[in-house]
């Protein structure tokens, strides 16, 4: 090949990308694959909220077009740090929103909580295709999202590790004899806690997981296995099954990130080290494969692999989140908001560990007698059972207090 036809066959290659959220766990590590692979990706934007300095340093490194923090207070800090680069700057939530709009091939959208809905969807309204690990936005926006993604025909590439897993083994073809998707849960730092310990559990010992090193929120989320409830409600919109087909293994050494059993008897999973790089890379190479910098799997080395069922006394997250599918609606966006405010009240140290998910279900039993639980006809209705679960959690939260 020539130099010339070299170039345009990398320029033709090359994905244009957007990071929503490039300066967390996730945003870190799409950028630790794509700045491995300069001739494969470039990109577009860069967005974050409060971490000007790495948010900076990124969109040098990455020679980014726009930068923009979802903090207006931001501009000027960031416009500093960036003057002489030739690199814009940005700040605000609509400006976040314009960021996500701009034309490319792909957006890792990697906010953390709802606040990723309003950018996300308006790039599906494009059709842009997602890589999609900020699973709140589906929980609150439902089949809303989805539905906007049929729509405009924006691909959704699942970026969290079970629905990548799903995703790599099942096959569309047969989708008819799929019995069951079984998500498999490492169970947190607290899955052989009694109910006394969890009483008393703390931030400190919360944060610490076992397996997967991420952000504070979902570290939050999977001690409580509230992770995993958004996870079940995730994979209904994603894979289109029924309720009653979604299961959840506890699975301590995360090796086997999730499963789909067929009606032949035949259960096809995925495993890997638990490393987000890898469903990351599968992600952003889509339909094509590339390296990833990931230990490979030795299971000579990890030796055991074992399962068990999940203990709904002392985890009732997932019987919640299942609760609030059934009822559908707006109770996924209402369930959500809450979870958003007990995390934080939690680790505020103003909530029992357990209180997160009574306060989650308190909220919803509220919703149920305001009549708030209502059916999803727009986003504006998103936006309203979003605000409403974080007021009324917000209001309740003294009530479950240490
Ligand atoms: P994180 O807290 O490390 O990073 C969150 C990012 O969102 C940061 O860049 C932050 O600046 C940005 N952000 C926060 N509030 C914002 C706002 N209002 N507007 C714009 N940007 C805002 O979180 P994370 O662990 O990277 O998780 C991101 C998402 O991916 C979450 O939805 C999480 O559930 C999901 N996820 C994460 C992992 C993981 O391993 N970390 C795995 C699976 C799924
Ligand atoms: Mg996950």
């Amino acid at each position: 090949m020539t130099a010339i036809a070299e170039r345009i066959d990398r320029a033709d290659c090359a994905k244009r990308i957007t990071i929503l959220g490039s300066t967390g766990s996730i945003g870190c590590s799409t950028l630790d694959i794509v700045s491995r692979a300069p001739d494969r990706f470039e990109v577009d934007a860069l967005v974050g909220n409060s971490n000007v300095a790495r948010l900076a340093e990124q969109a040098k490194a990455m020679r980014a077009r726009l930068v923009v923090s979802a903090d207006p207070t931001n501009y000027r800090a960031l416009k500093e740090a960036l003057a002489g680069s030739g690199i814009a700057v940005a700040a605000g939530p609509e400006a976040v929103v314009e960021a996500a709009q701009r034309p490319v091939d792909m957006i890792m959208a990697s906010i953390v909580g709802a606040a990723g809905l309003a950018p996300t969807i308006a790039a599906v309204q494009q059709g842009t295709t997602i890589g999609l690990a900020n699973k709140e936005c589906l929980v609150s926006g439902g089949s809303l999202f989805t539905q906007a993604a049929l729509r405009s025909g924006a691909r959704i590439l699942p970026v969290d590790s079970e629905h990548s897993a799903v995703f790599q083994v099942l096959n569309r073809d047969h989708a008819d004899q799929v019995s069951r998707i079984i998500l498999t849960a490492s169970g947190g730092p607290f899955r052989t806690f009694s109910p006394a310990e969890l009483e008393a559990a703390t931030p400190e010992q919360a944060l610490k997981h076992p397996n997967w090193s991420m952000g504070r929120k979902i570290t939050i989320d999977s001690a409580s296995l509230m992770n995993k409830g958004l996870e079940l409600i995730e994979a209904f919109h994603l894979f289109d099954v029924a309720i009653d087909q979604l299961d959840v293994l506890v699975h301590p050494q995360s090796i086997v990130h999730s499963l789909v059993e067929y009606n032949d008897g035949s259960t096809l999973a995925q495993l890997g080290m638990p490393d987000m790089r890898t469903p990351i890379a599968y992600a952003l190479a889509w339909p094509q494969r590339i390296s990833a910098p990931v230990q490979q799997l030795r299971l000579e080395k990890i030796g055991q692999l074992t399962f068990e069922e999940v203990d709904e006394q002392r985890f009732p997250a997932i019987r919640v989140s299942l609760d609030a599918l059934a009822r559908g609606g707006s109770a996924t966006a209402v369930l959500n908001a809450a979870n958003e405010i007990a995390v934080a009240e939690f680790l505020s140290k103003r909530l029992s560990f357990p209180g997160i998910t009574r306060l989650v279900q308190a909220t919803i039993d509220r919703a149920e007698q305001d009549g708030m639980l209502a059916g999803l006809n727009s986003l504006d209705d998103v936006w309203s059972a979003d605000a409403y679960g974080r007021r009324v959690a917000q209001e309740l939260a003294a009530r479950f207090g240490r």
